[in-house]
């Protein structure tokens, strides 16, 4: 019976760790304010003092994703993906190639293009992406 209750409690633990952890990554990719890759969410949390590793924090990103709290956005150059809070609000993305900013812009251009897509070809479309990318206002000075 010992054991049994040890065992609970061990579970009980792991999930108060796992909340506080869910809580914490939630805040940092909020604060963040854009789309924010684990590994940086990682050394946020680290500069915090919160003790996780980083397979925690992909763990504990796919539960977010899973429960529908956290979107992977895309996916940058070096094949890590970006994460944001799912705002449930459509928005699309301007990303600067060369510092690796991010804008979110309000509002999609695309909403009537579907609509004429749909009638013309008769097809019911659930949902695009389209992401834009260039250089940032002070990046496009710097080029030249
Ligand atoms: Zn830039
Ligand atoms: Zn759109």
């Amino acid at each position: 019976m010992l054991e049994v209750k040890g065992y609970k409690d061990l579970l009980k633990k792991e999930n108060l760790r796992n909340t506080k952890h869910r809580n914490s990554i939630l805040e940092v990719i909020e604060q963040c304010g854009q789309p924010i890759t684990a590994d940086s969410i990682y050394l946020k949390l680290k500069e915090q003092g919160v003790s996780i590793s980083l397979s925690t924090v992909y763990r504990v990103l796919d539960t977010l994703i899973g429960k529908g709290l956290v979107v992977k956005t895309s996916v940058t150059d070096e094949n890590k993906g970006l994460y944001e809070i799912n705002s449930m609000e459509h928005k699309h993305h301007l990303l600067c190639v060369k510092c690796r900013k991010m804008l979110s812009v309000d509002g999609c251009p695309l909403e009537d293009y579907e609509r004429e897509l749909e009638q013309k070809l008769g097809f019911s479309i659930k949902g695009h992406r389209l992401e834009m990318f260039g250089l940032c206002d002070k990046c496009k000075d710097g080029d030249t």
